[in-house]
């Protein structure tokens, strides 16, 4: 008997290995000749205590997944176990299993796991096919740069996959529909007062969900009564999609309800606005239960058809066809050393309320940690130039806020993680991926949110106890990195600014900053 081994965030009905049979058996054949395997391992809280939410959608989209592909007539097992490696074994011996197939992981620390394993029939790896651009074409592309740029890999992108190009310019596909690649800067707007998005579309846990409720709150209470800290966030309200019908349905929704202004407030941040216009559609293609090029045709075809401004549906066509391709290449561009990055030498350990969720004293920090609590999800800005942010200038240590964004993050992989917070987040691969450290002050965050109003903090001011942590740390990033960050063209400007700051001043800015800085080095 053939075994297939189907990891969490492969639950794709073209799994490769399914495909493979099927071609080379035909449907029937194959089914009768194979037993599908998927097991929900309690070992994965070893490594990483994963936000509630996080572990129900995971371990309860398997479970529907399970269910659909015995539908569709396939021999299908579940497990329920402490270790991958003895459900494995077990399941190979029950079933006489002679040779067993899996698709490469995303995600490399996964691949060594299962190449750790030892077990005692051979193992076939089909290529991926959860993204567009392989491994190898990602390097093929990749390898003549000397300095790698989104904005060329996205271009090459759309080119070769033939996204929102002019059919009529000469030779027809070769320019961008429009006559522009990019339209970032009209999508910057700062939200106006009373600024709210359409609701997003919530589905209600049904049997199979609550039972995975029931079992992750158990695994908490287990975990406490053993002096464990337990699982951070709430499981509920659980409303997210748990099936690849609902997630296409809340691609339909994305689009009839928020496609059109997805563009002008993509770097809003209103309170109590947690979704906006975003699409939501991350954990769905994380998981695999939808497959980014057909979410990328089907936003190209009914962008058109509906006459969304260009501005939003490129906007988000390249935040897919873009930067998801472009941070999974990355990830495997780079190599294994990539995530022990440390440009700044930052070692500042996380303060307890990131772990807590809340309870920082900043508005902008608690209201993104409290939503973050209840869902398992922060939109991009939110992500980037509250929590991110915060950690690059308060100096937090990259690899310990990674290992928390990876936890409390319902579309948190490897994969993604890594470019996304030691590279975009921290700078802390010293400009791998971005040309410049995305450090800003409480003024950028008064200004594209509502958070400040609601603040004890004042916003203008940059010391004393009533100053805008965000400016004081902000300032004191930049004189603790002078010297590195001058080397950098682009950072030019705001150290002419420091340059002006009176020494006085700036000792009193370095002060406040010291008080909100995490005191302990890590390491
Ligand atoms: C510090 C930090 C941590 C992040 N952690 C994650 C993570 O754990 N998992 C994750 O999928 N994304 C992560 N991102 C990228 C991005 O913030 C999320 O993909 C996005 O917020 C998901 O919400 P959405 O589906 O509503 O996205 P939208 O804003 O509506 O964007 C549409 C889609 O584009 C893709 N996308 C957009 N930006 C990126 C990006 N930078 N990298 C990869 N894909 C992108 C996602 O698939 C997303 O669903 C992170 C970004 C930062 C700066
Ligand atoms: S004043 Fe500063 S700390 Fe308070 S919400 Fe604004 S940016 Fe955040």
């Amino acid at each position: 008997m053939q075994g297939i081994w189907i990891l969490g965030d492969q639950l794709n009905a073209a799994h490769p290995a399914l495909q493979a049979l099927e071609r080379d058996h035909g449907p029937q054949e194959a089914r009768r000749r194979c037993r599908l395997l998927l097991i929900e391992s309690t070992s994965v809280l070893a490594w990483r205590r994963y936000h509630r939410q996080k572990l129900v959608l995971v371990w309860t989209a398997m479970r529907h997944f399970a269910a659909e592909l015995r539908e569709a007539g396939w021999l299908v097992d579940q497990r329920e176990a402490s270790s991958f490696g003895d459900a494995l074994t077990a399941w190979i011996a029950e079933h006489g299993i002679r040779a067993l197939a899996v698709m490469e992981p995303a995600e490399r620390p996964f691949r060594q796991a299962i190449e750790r394993l030892e077990l005692p029939i051979p193992l076939q790896w089909h290529p991926s096919n959860a993204f567009l651009w392989s491994r190898e074409a990602f390097s093929a592309w990749a390898a003549p740069y000397k300095q790698l740029r989104m904005e060329l890999f996205y271009r090459e992108g759309r080119r070769r996959f033939g996204v929102l190009m002019d059919p009529a310019a000469d030779p027809p596909g070769s320019q961008p529909l429009g006559g522009q690649w990019n339209y970032d800067h009209d999508n910057r707007k700062a939200p106006p007062r009373g600024l709210s998005g359409p609701p997003p579309l919530r589905f209600e846990p049904d049997a199979v969900t609550r039972a995975v409720i029931t079992k992750v709150e158990e695994l908490a209470q287990a975990m406490e009564a053993a002096g464990d800290a337990g699982l951070p966030g709430q499981s509920q309200p659980f409303a997210w999609a748990v099936t690849r019908a609902q997630a296409l349905a809340v691609l339909e929704h994305f689009i009839a309800s928020r496609l059109d202004g997805f563009g002008p407030y993509q770097d809003a941040m209103v309170s109590g606005q947690p979704t906006l216009w975003h699409a939501l559609l991350s954990p769905y293609l994380n998981l695999g239960l939808l497959h980014p090029l057909e979410v990328i045709r089907r936003l190209e075809q009914a962008g058109l058809e509906q006459g969304t401004p260009l501005a939003s549906l490129e906007g988000v066509i390249r935040q897919i066809l873009g930067w998801r391709e472009y941070t999974h290449g990355l990830y495997w561009w780079f190599g294994p050393d990539y995530p022990q990055r440390n440009h700044f030498g930052a070692v500042r350990p996380l303060p307890g309320w990131l772990e807590q969720l809340g309870g920082s004293g900043m508005a902008c920090l608690d209201t993104v940690l409290g939503e973050l609590a209840i869902t398992g999800y922060a939109h991009h800005i939110q992500r980037l130039m509250v929590l991110a942010n915060y950690g690059l200038i308060a100096g937090l240590d990259p690899q310990a806020f990674t290992a928390w964004f990876h936890r409390m993050f319902i579309d948190g992989f490897d994969w993604v993680m890594q470019t996304n917070v030691i590279g975009m987040g921290l700078f802390a691969d010293g400009g791998l991926l971005a040309s410049k450290p995305y450090a800003a002050s409480g003024n950028y965050i008064n200004r594209m949110s509502t958070y400040c109003k609601g603040c004890r903090y004042n916003p203008k001011q940059r010391s004393g106890a009533d100053a805008c942590p965000f400016n004081a740390l902000y300032w004191d990033f930049l004189a603790r990195n002078r010297e590195g960050l001058g080397r950098n063209p682009r950072m030019g400007l705001v150290l002419k600014q420091l340059e002006k700051i009176p020494a006085p001043e700036l000792v009193a800015i370095r002060s406040t900053a010291a008080s909100h800085r995490p005191t302990e080095p890590l390491r």
